[in-house]
């Protein structure tokens, strides 16, 4: 017999927004002072649709997770199939025709050596995975390299015999919410509360043509003692969409590797062409270890989280030693149905269409200054720059430039009310949108925000 469900008395309830208020606690938001919700009741494409019968184009790709569009038919039809033959299994001693063929996939394509993908369910779990092997790598191979070299040696160098302890990180960057990946992100607000609960991490200045040989001098002098190298390539997203060159990021990786430092590239917002390749750390020559994906890697559809390692990482694992596991996992890891949808993803990353619909989408963002021609009333614009599908800048105001700046919160209601989705990051204003965006969508974006602007 079914239970009837009662739906609880709490005041009155009307609109699916204010029946949330009653219930929910959402991300990212102060709840005092929080307008009620949008409530999505359908997407389609690049747009999303509310309970008033309001349309909005989602130019940030809710928070740059939906590549193909909302409620793509392809990938729908996909999760149906999978879900009618096997919605779960779980992922210690079994495995599924999904899992398998997303990592036969994923590898080759891969930038660099990678011979394992490790799945979690989101971009903070591939982060944790990601530092979690890195950390156990060099514990799994203390001693073990130096007995390679002969008994001697290993006497010689027994005070070497330390596993590497030292993690390294950008500053400004972020790698997600759980502690680990908290604590190779910049020190800020959003990790404030618990910083006394952080582990240490080196934090290195993002890269420019002035200060490149110093960061290559601090990489020197930590050296042998550092563990990892964690970094978002190219794109810092969270921290503002702070953009740098690929050829200095290839000299930190190129340091690094002189001290056979573990490399991590979280490609969790760049993978997927995001970056106008389908991952960021196809722009450099050297290459990393590790590879943290996520978000993209099921068009949006359901979460995913995936760790790519290189055979070098995997092999330090395997052990008679059962101390020398990888005791990590997670209930839904490889989760059939986002497996498949993943699968599905990468399907229509191969179609012709998307090419052309990722270089228009690069081509309209290159031309974008024009469409900033008239100038805002009593903001300066400046600091405009691209990478790939990602455009930024800044609206100069007099408060700091930072999350917390107050613009940002102005211009995102304001760009709803004329049906567009922004969430600027402080005065941060990006456009990150699905690559089925039209150019008159596109263009509709580039205008409302222009109007927008105008009007502050
Ligand atoms: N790494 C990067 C580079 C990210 O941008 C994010 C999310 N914005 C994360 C990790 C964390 O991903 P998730 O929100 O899925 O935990």
């Amino acid at each position: 017999m079914w239970l009837k469900w009662h739906r609880p008395k709490f005041e009155v309830m009307n609109t699916l927004s204010s029946r949330d208020q009653q219930v929910i606690w959402h991300p990212y938001t102060q709840m005092k002072t929080a307008e009620l919700p949008i409530a999505v009741t359908r997407g389609e494409g690049v747009y999303l649709f509310d309970d008033n019968g309001n349309k909005y184009i989602d130019a940030i790709s809710s928070w740059w997770v939906n590549i193909h569009g909302h409620a793509h038919p392809f990938l729908a039809e996909k999760l149906y199939q999978q879900a009618k033959k096997l919605e779960h299994v779980m992922f210690a001693g079994f495995t599924h025709e999904p899992a398998v063929q997303l990592a036969e996939r994923l590898l080759p394509m891969l930038p660099g050596e990678f011979s394992k993908i490790f799945y979690s369910d989101n971009g903070s779990t591939a982060v944790e995975v990601a530092l979690k092997m890195a950390i156990q790598y060099w514990k799994n191979v203390k001693g073990a390299r130096h007995k390679e070299q002969g008994t001697r040696k290993a006497q010689d160098t027994s005070k070497k015999e330390e596993p590497r302890r030292k993690i390294v990180a950008l500053k400004n960057s972020y790698h997600g919410d759980t502690f680990g990946s908290m604590s190779v992100s910049e020190r800020g607000i959003f990790t404030l509360p618990f910083k006394d609960y952080l582990f240490e991490v080196v934090f290195l200045d993002i890269p420019t043509k002035d200060n490149i040989e110093s960061i290559k001098n601090k990489i020197d002098e930590i050296g042998e003692e550092a563990c990892c190298f964690i970094y978002e390539p190219l794109v810092q997203g969270a921290g503002g969409m702070v953009m740098y060159e690929s050829h200095l990021l290839d000299e930190i990786i190129q340091a690094c590797k002189k001290h056979d430092i573990i490399c991590i590239a979280d490609e969790v917002m760049t993978g997927f062409y995001r970056t106008g390749r389908m991952f960021a750390s196809e722009h450099m020559q050297q290459k990393p270890d590790i590879i943290c994906l996520s978000k993209g890697i099921t068009g949006g559809m359901l979460p995913l989280g995936a760790t790519a390692c290189t055979k070098r990482i995997f092999n330090a694992f395997l052990s008679d030693d059962k101390s020398k596991t990888f005791f990590h996992g997670h209930s839904y890891t490889a989760n059939p149905l986002a497996c498949a949808v993943a699968n599905a993803s990468l399907d229509l990353l191969e179609v012709g269409e998307f090419r052309f619909q990722l270089d228009q989408v690069i081509r309209l963002h290159n031309s974008f200054p024009t469409h900033l021609a008239v100038r805002t009333s009593r903001f300066a614009l400046k600091n405009l720059r691209r990478c790939g599908t990602i455009l930024a800048f800044e609206v100069e105001t007099n408060e700091k430039d930072d999350y917390l700046n107050t613009i940002g919160k102005v211009i995102s209601k304001k760009a709803l009310e004329a049906g567009v989705l922004l969430r600027p990051l402080g005065n941060t204003i990006y456009f990150m949108p699905p690559y089925c965006i039209t150019k008159q969508q596109l263009e509709r974006v580039y205008i409302v925000t222009q109007e927008v602007l105008h009007e502050l």
